[in-house]
């Protein structure tokens, strides 16, 4: 059935839903043994398709793939080749470009110019980057006989389906290990659609398997005996969950959690560019984003000014149906993400900030919040501490640069970081006192595969992306 809801013809003939989706499992599609969940469009809650739920026997077939591909192809292969097959991928990421946007959009709910413009094109390049590791990882300091774990389970969420796929598949098969992934249960279409190119690209069965589902099915991912590496991204509690299920075995895990960053704003900064900076920190993605700038610490002195002036450009934001390219935030991912972001804001106005959002209507159907700001608000409050994961923004102040570095560190997170200012050496004095994995200077949210990216502290361990990445799935020897 072609999709009814798309505005744009464009959009219309690009893309091509299916009643039901199956596993990807050794290069086929198939049933699995759960009770199929429907994913659904957020910004009109109709059911996009049925989903196949992959349980143990799923999970086991899947593996078994992978390790026989590790073994008798993937393994052996030249890293020359392997490469080929990274750059084939990339390539047709390219050319299916329209095709991943809208299909990302529908099932998630993101602004059709994000994921048009970052999604996707991230995605193809961190597989062009990746490819161009496959034959170079003895020449670059990583051993003399760098050599893959072998097979990899990996858990991701609904976020950034595609892209963080890409960031988990990518190093994963340059190292050459092979993957039994697990998208998440809102959003598994992207992935569904990434297992067709595999199929394109001719990539041998079991290297790439896509086992969806909801967490049980991400658990028997984690815990199959059979795993030697397993990465997640995705909510820390979760993450814990996954540290104490593979404590004591020989598997070896990366996490990528959640965060509560600090976007630092000096008096000096100039205040429109610190103010589209601020912007693409939290509403980018509608706030779905691990590393959003989700507290404004603002130097006392410009608060009034830089408030006033966000407040005005919040004004500006069209909020609305994610497939039209004058949006700028989209549909919240699911009703339960609504209702968490609904909580926390109404915690926030319990517990005395004051909280401003601009005027003007959302649509009536899907799941929607309006970009919010809290002014008032003390490291004490919720809303300073709990991670949101929506377009909510908190406001705080500071009075001296060892301020804002303590009041930037007082957290249990520390994903990311920015810094608004016209001075080098502050910026770099500042970054360095900053307990971040990222820091931006002058920018937000910006990513490209050659940089690594992870956490400290609850926001997880291992880096993805650039050398770093690559060590992740990669025995030291
Ligand atoms: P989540 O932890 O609920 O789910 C993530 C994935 O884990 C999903 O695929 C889910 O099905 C699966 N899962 C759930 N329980 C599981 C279990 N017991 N064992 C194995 N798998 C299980 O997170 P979410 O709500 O999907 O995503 C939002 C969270 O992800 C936020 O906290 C955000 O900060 C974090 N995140 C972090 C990064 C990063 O790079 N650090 C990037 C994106 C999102």
């Amino acid at each position: 059935t072609v999709f009814e809801y798309a505005p744009a013809p464009e959009s219309r003939s690009v893309v091509t839903l299916r009643s039901r989706y199956g596993l990807f499992v050794d290069g086929e599609f198939t049933d699995g043994g759960g009770e199929p969940l429907q994913t659904v469009n957020p910004a009109t809650e109709e059911v996009l398709g049925e989903v196949a739920v992959g349980i143990d026997a799923d999970v086991d077939r899947a593996v078994r793939s992978a390790r026989r591909a590790f073994t008798r192809v993937w393994g052996p292969m030249r890293p020359a080749d392997r490469g080929k097959y990274l750059f084939r991928i990339a390539r047709l990421l390219q050319e299916r470009a329209r095709e991943f946007a809208v299909l990302e959009t529908l099932d998630n709910g993101k602004p059709i110019t994000e994921s048009r413009d970052v999604d996707v094109p991230l995605a193809a390049a961190h597989f062009f980057h990746h490819a161009g590791w496959a034959d170079k990882l003895e020449h670059v300091g990583l051993g003399a006989a760098p050599r893959p774990h072998g097979v990899a389970g990996q858990v991701i969420p609904w976020n950034f389906p595609l892209l963080m796929l890409a960031w988990k598949v990518a190093p994963a098969l340059a190292a050459g290990n092979t993957v039994v992934l697990k998208p998440a249960e809102t959003t598994p279409l992207t992935a569904l659609l990434f297992a067709e190119v595999c199929q394109q690209a001719d990539l041998p069965p079991g290297v790439v398997n896509i086992v969806t589902g909801a967490g049980d099915t991400g658990r028997a991912v984690v815990e199959h005996a059979d795993v030697d590496k397993v990465a997640f991204t995705g909510s820390t509690e979760v993450g814990k969950q996954i540290a104490r299920a593979v404590a004591g075995t020989r598997k070896v895990l990366t996490l990528e959690l959640g965060g509560k960053a600090a976007n630092i704003v000096f008096d000096d900064a100039p205040v429109d560019e610190a103010v589209e900076g601020i912007v693409r920190g939290i509403f980018f993605n509608q706030g779905h984003v691990c590393c959003a700038g989700s507290r404004l610490l603002v130097q006392e002195s410009v608060h009034d000014e830089v408030v006033a002036a966000l407040q005005r450009r919040m004004g500006t934001l069209r909020v609305g149906d994610p497939l039209d390219k004058n949006t700028d935030v989209g549909a919240i991912n699911s009703a339960e993400q609504l209702a968490r972001i609904r909580e926390l804001v109404s915690i926030g106005e319990a517990e005395g900030a004051q909280v401003w959002q601009p005027a003007g209507d959302l649509p009536e159907r899907g799941h929607w919040f309006k970009p919010t700001v809290f002014t008032d608000v003390t490291p004490a409050h919720r809303i300073a501490r709990d991670e949101v994961f929506g377009p909510v923004l908190s406001v705080l102040t500071f009075r001296t640069p060892d301020e804002a570095v303590a009041k930037a560190n007082n957290t249990t997170y520390g994903l990311s970081a920015g810094i608004w200012s016209e001075k080098g050496s502050r910026i770099l004095s500042v970054a360095n006192q900053l307990r971040a994995g990222v820091v931006w200077a002058n920018t937000f949210n910006q990513f490209d595969p050659t940089s690594p990216f992870g956490g400290y502290k609850q926001s997880g361990y291992g880096r993805e992306g650039g050398r770093l990445g690559m060590r992740a799935y990669l025995k030291e020897s």
